[in-house]
């Protein structure tokens, strides 16, 4: 007992931010060590039965590329545990990754996890990651991770409005002295947008096209509204009525209406939270603002977009895709706290 007290003050607290879409992986002291996507590759052994390949990027690389019937697939899509045992693995992977890449001892791990996870969903990834070597593991929301990690005072008797906008889900926090006042999760966000627009390109110019492609077109043109110089992209696809291969070109006007109605549903569930918002509270929201993080807040002009529908100042965090990940960082440090009051 005497060695583990000794050996567990040497070894590396670590923090998780398990996205729907992404995971990434910070070391105190170290900052992130892994930044991979929340991808396993499976392939169905010849009883039905699902084998997992890969996790992570080489589970994404290998999709496509490798014959046969291998199939990627998102456990936490949704924002939902969809498959136990492929989180766990996937949980399992990045830890011991992160344990190679140092001889970490037994750390002591915190896992951001997305606000709608069950009881059953966060004992599942809690014990995951015990099995998976943790010595504590401690869970905290997203949505206060993202506001740690944009700088927002969340101590601070004040309010503080964060909109984490990911793969699978907007999560949608007021924060206030240390605790989440509200939260709102939606699974509106960047697969469901990808999604609006393979429908609108089918719709509109009869081509198919994957989801990967429609993740580059957002990315590349997409925009909430008018840009000054529209941009351009030649996209191919496989034309719905003859099967042929074929290409069209998008412009960034194309995008923004087929980003119409999901963008449309975020601001819905914010302008719901604002008018959940205790009056104390919506005094600072009007003089602070509204900060966005999570990838999707990269999305060109979203903040001015919100801003309109809102009134309200709108502006996108400092790198928005790491903001959950350094909050769960900022709050490694604070861990012994953490440690007390989990204990109560
Ligand atoms: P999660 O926390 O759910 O893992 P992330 O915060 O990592 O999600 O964000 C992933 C989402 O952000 C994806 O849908 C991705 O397409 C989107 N995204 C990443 N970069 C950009 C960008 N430059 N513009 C628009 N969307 C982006
Ligand atoms: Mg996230």
């Amino acid at each position: 007992m005497i060695f583990d007290k000794i050996v567990g003050m040497f070894s590396n607290d670590m923090g998780i931010d398990l996205g729907t879409a992404n995971t990434l992986v910070l070391v105190k002291g170290e900052g992130i060590i892994i930044n991979e996507p929340s991808v396993v590759a499976v392939k169905k052994d010849k009883f039905g039965r699902q084998k997992i390949l890969a996790v992570g990027h080489e589970a994404k690389e290998m999709v496509g590329k490798t014959p046969g019937d291998i199939n990627a697939v998102r456990p936490m899509k949704d924002g939902v545990i969809a498959d136990f045992d492929m989180t766990e693995k996937m949980i399992r992977y990045f830890i011991e990754k992160a344990h190679s890449r140092k001889a970490f001892i037994r750390p002591r791990v915190i896992i951001c996890v997305p606000y709608g996870l069950t009881q059953v969903e966060r004992k599942a990834v809690r014990e995951s990651a015990l099995s998976a070597g943790a010595r504590e593991v401690f869970l905290i929301e997203e949505p206060m991770a993202a506001a740690i990690g944009a700088g927002l005072p969340v101590k601070e008797p004040q309010g503080n409005l964060v909109v984490d906008i990911g793969g699978g889900t907007t999560e949608i926090g007021v924060i206030s002295l240390g605790g989440l006042v509200i939260c709102k999760s939606v699974r509106t966000a960047g697969d469901k947008i990808d999604k609006a627009i393979i429908d609108y390109i089918k719709k509109k110019y009869n081509l198919l096209i994957g989801d990967r492609l429609a993740e580059e077109i957002k990315i590349n043109i997409g925009t909430a509204m008018p840009l000054e110089k529209p941009l351009k992209m030649i996209v191919n696809g496989r034309d719905q009525v003859g099967g042929l291969l074929s290409s069209i070109e998008l412009t960034s006007e194309d995008i923004i209406e087929a980003m119409k109605d999901p963008l449309k549903e975020i601001a819905d569930a914010l302008k719901d939270v604002l008018e959940k918002m205790p009056p104390e509270l919506a005094g600072d929201i009007v003089e602070n603002g509204i900060v966005l993080t999570g990838g999707g807040a990269l999305i060109r002009n979203l903040d001015r977009y919100l801003s309109e529908i809102v009134r309200l100042p709108v502006f996108v965090s400092e790198e928005p895709l790491l903001a959950v990940a350094k909050g769960t960082g900022k709050a490694l440090e604070e861990i012994e706290l953490l440690q007390q009051l989990s204990n109560e």
